[in-house]
């Protein structure tokens, strides 16, 4: 896993250290010897984790961190603050700041590298999700994820999964104000509930009698449902080798008992908001895909959509040699409807016309606006006579009900004609099918619109 790792350090000699280790393991390297330079290098956007001092003269590590979490466009690079005080109320005002992570001067080998993989592996996933939200969509996403509200909000709601009744209740004390808790005394039940529930962090005990924490880890990390369920381990004093087993695992972040109930909460309110950041990425990513493949002004789906979609299903039907029929549906005289009563007045047909048209199709059904005043069904295992009265059904549920053209109540008269074809004898292509539902349709109009004209294969 390559990345670039900017170090930065007023001391020239730190930074030569932490540099030769990280070069060690094959990582790029970036020095920076005080917080603006730093602060520049991260906005050039080719920085994947800094390793930041605190104490610098000028502007000091924290005040480096709050500017690069305060900036949408550097907010989503892991920050792991240096220190040499091995102060608890040291990390909370790290923590405050939005650094992801700590590291203690002098420096641990293992400890550096695992941290600093276990970062660089949450930020490529970030970056993906990133780059798909900005191009799927110009939606603005650094100004989506700059809104507050994915770092304050609900309390957060957390798995503990401790089996020691007196440390789940100490814990819970810890947390109270601060986190909707529940607890599962055994790890299967806590692998359970944390694939079922509405979790936004694991907090694993390691005081299990007979069963290895890890083991829980590791299962959560391959379970679908809980791999980006961020993991804290609560672990001892001497336990330093798990701990970096638990990092390789890809646990989030761990904590030394005896527990300080500022730390606690500060690591889990920097787990949670960055599972927000990174919902709210994925959420983004799925509206824009949906906005993609909808048509804006009836909520169907769009042509584009039919286009990847069509294909697919008439291959299904033929590999299960089940029937499948498409109907075309094109508005009479829509143009004297926009005449008469304004472009306005043409899509509000438009919209009630969908309406309708949805109505009358069933689930797996797919309707779609294929352009201007035309729109296709598909329908799955359905043969060319029950598409005809389906489309029968259509037409007449457009020509009997006059259609609302204005906020007044005046109406408007219209009627459809409906081309309907339907997957001939294997071989047929998705073109042969549209083009046969697209001369019914011209049949259906010359001989005089409202009506449906059906054309086996
Ligand atoms: P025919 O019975 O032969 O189908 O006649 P028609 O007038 O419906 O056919 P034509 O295809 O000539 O006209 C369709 C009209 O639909 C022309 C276009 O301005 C209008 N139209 C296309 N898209 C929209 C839209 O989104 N909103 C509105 N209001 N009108 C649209
Ligand atoms: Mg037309
Ligand atoms: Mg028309």
């Amino acid at each position: 896993m390559t990345a670039r790792i900017l170090v930065v350090d007023d001391i020239a000699a730190n930074v030569k250290l932490l540099e030769v280790r990280l070069l060690a393991e094959y990582f790029e390297v970036l020095t920076a010897y005080n917080g603006p330079d730093a602060i520049a290098a991260c906005a050039a956007g080719k920085v994947d984790v800094v390793l930041l001092d605190v104490m610098m003269p000028g502007m000091d590590g924290f005040e480096v961190c709050r500017r690069l979490k305060a900036d949408p466009a550097t907010a989503h690079i892991p920050v792991v603050m240096v220190t040499a005080l091995d102060h608890v109320s040291d990390r909370v005002r790290g923590l405050d700041a939005g650094a992801d992570d700590f590291l203690t001067k002098p420096v641990n080998d293992l400890q550096l590298v695992t941290r600093v993989k276990s970062l660089v592996r949450l930020k490529v996933l970030t970056d993906e999700l990133r780059l798909r939200a900005s191009t799927t969509h110009h939606l603005g996403v650094d100004e989506l994820l700059g809104r507050p509200d994915t770092t304050q909000g609900a309390m957060p709601k957390v798995l503990l999964v401790d089996e020691q009744t007196s440390s789940a209740a100490h814990i819970c004390a810890l947390l109270d104000g601060a986190a909707d808790v529940q607890i599962a005394t055994d790890p299967q039940s806590g692998l359970f509930s944390a694939a079922e529930g509405a979790y936004e962090c694991v907090i694993v005990s390691t005081g299990f009698s007979d069963f290895d924490p890890l083991r829980l880890c590791s299962q959560l990390r391959s379970l679908d449902r809980t791999r980006s369920l961020p993991i804290i381990l609560l672990v001892g004093e001497q336990d330093e080798h798990r701990i970096i087993r638990a990092l390789e695992l890809g646990i989030n972040d761990y904590l030394t008992r005896p527990l300080a109930r500022e730390e606690l909460i500060a690591r889990l309110r920097t787990q949670v908001r960055r599972k927000r950041y990174n919902d709210a990425l994925r959420q983004s990513v799925a509206h824009s895909i949906e906005m993609a493949v909808t048509d804006g002004l009836t909520g169907l789906y769009n042509r584009r959509y039919l286009d990847g979609y069509l294909p697919r299903l008439v291959e299904r039907a033929a590999a299960r040699r089940r029937p499948l029929s498409l109907l075309i549906t094109d508005i009479d005289r829509f143009k004297r409807i926009n005449d008469t009563h304004g472009h306005d007045g043409g899509d509000a047909v438009l919209r009630e016309f969908a309406r309708r048209l949805n109505k009358c199709v069933r689930g797996m059904d797919l309707a779609c606006r294929f352009g201007g005043e035309e729109f296709v069904i598909v329908m799955p295992d359905t043969d060319v006579a029950h598409a005809e009265l389906v489309a029968e059904r259509i037409r007449l549920e457009i020509a009997q009900t006059p259609f609302p053209v204005d906020e007044a109540g005046k109406t408007v008269p219209v009627t459809v004609s409906v081309g309907v074809s339907s997957l001939g004898p294997a071989g047929d292509t998705v073109a042969a099918l549209m083009k046969r539902a697209d001369l019914a349709l011209y049949d259906a109009k010359v001989s005089g619109r409202n009506r449906v004209v059906a054309r086996a294969a």
